[in-house]
């Protein structure tokens, strides 16, 4: 196993790639806070699936938008598994409409769901991470809309490639220390999030996409398993395109 004896804080892991990023470093043996903003059913079951399959894992609600409740995470996050070896900001939301439509608040939920979250949770987990003097790994989750922009994406577009220059940034903050700060950015993955994409719309991203398919939850975790591994130690400051070539 990958990660045995790591503890790992996945937020948005209630669903869609961030359950399959939590189910995942659980199977490579890492012990996983289970972190999600309102729906604790979905989280809950997120848990006992892990916890059946002889994991550890522990669901934690907190808006991660929010840098008292980003806080309270991390804090929950070491009152039960001691310290943390490994954060992926996975949590991510959409207001979709082309710039002469958008309204403030699409603009401003978007920007804090996605990108302030980043900050909340990285400032809350880099001072323990930095005093316990053992290195650690943090990946955010970008999207191909960061790398090449996408129309009715400006909000989405701005967070996600302010995610790519945030993270290279704090590569060089963290990397003397032993702390490598990665991107994974996907493509078209089919979860609740790209769900109610119209169906010509998403016939269309077919012809784009090289590899000729969308992509799997399972893909991305794959990628963010060995970003979060000793194999991964010499790597930092990356973007790691996990979008089936549509990005090139
Ligand atoms: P999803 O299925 O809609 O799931 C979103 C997750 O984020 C849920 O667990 C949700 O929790 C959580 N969340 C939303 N706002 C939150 C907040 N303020 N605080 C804490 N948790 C919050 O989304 P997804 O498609 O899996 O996307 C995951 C990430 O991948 C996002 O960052 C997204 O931008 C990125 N991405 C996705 C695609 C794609 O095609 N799907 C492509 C590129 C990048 P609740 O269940 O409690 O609501």
């Amino acid at each position: 196993m990958l990660l045995e004896g790591k503890v790992a804080v996945v937020t948005g892991a209630s669903r869609g790639i961030g359950r399959a990023i939590a189910e995942t470093l659980a199977a490579e043996g890492a012990s996983v806070v289970v972190n999600y903003q309102s729906n604790a059913a979905a989280a809950e079951a997120v848990v006992a699936g892990i916890r059946e399959r002889g994991g550890q894992a522990l669901a934690v609600a907190a808006d991660v938008s929010d840098m008292a409740a980003a806080e309270g995470l991390i804090r929950a996050a070491l009152e039960a598994y001691d310290h943390i070896d490994i954060v992926v900001n996975n949590a991510g939301t959409t207001r979709d409409t082309l710039l002469l439509s958008m309204k403030e608040e699409q603009w401003d939920v978007v920007i804090d769901t996605n990108l302030k979250s980043v900050f909340n949770v990285c400032k809350a987990a880099a001072r323990p991470m930095l005093r316990r003097k053992k290195g650690g790994r943090i990946i955010n989750i970008s999207s191909v809309a960061g790398i090449v922009g996408q129309p009715g994406q400006t909000n989405y577009a701005a967070s996600k490639a302010g995610i790519i220059g945030f993270s290279k940034s704090l590569a060089k903050e963290l990397g003397s220390r032993g702390i490598t700060v990665n991107v994974v950015a996907p493509g078209f993955v089919p979860t609740d999030l790209t769900a109610g994409l119209p169906e010509d719309l998403v016939k269309q991203t077919l012809a784009y996409i090289p590899l000729g398919r969308w992509g799997e939850a399972q893909e991305v975790a794959h990628a963010v398993a060995f970003l979060a591994s000793d194999r991964a130690a010499y790597i930092t400051g990356e973007v790691l395109r996990v979008d089936g070539g549509i990005g090139t």
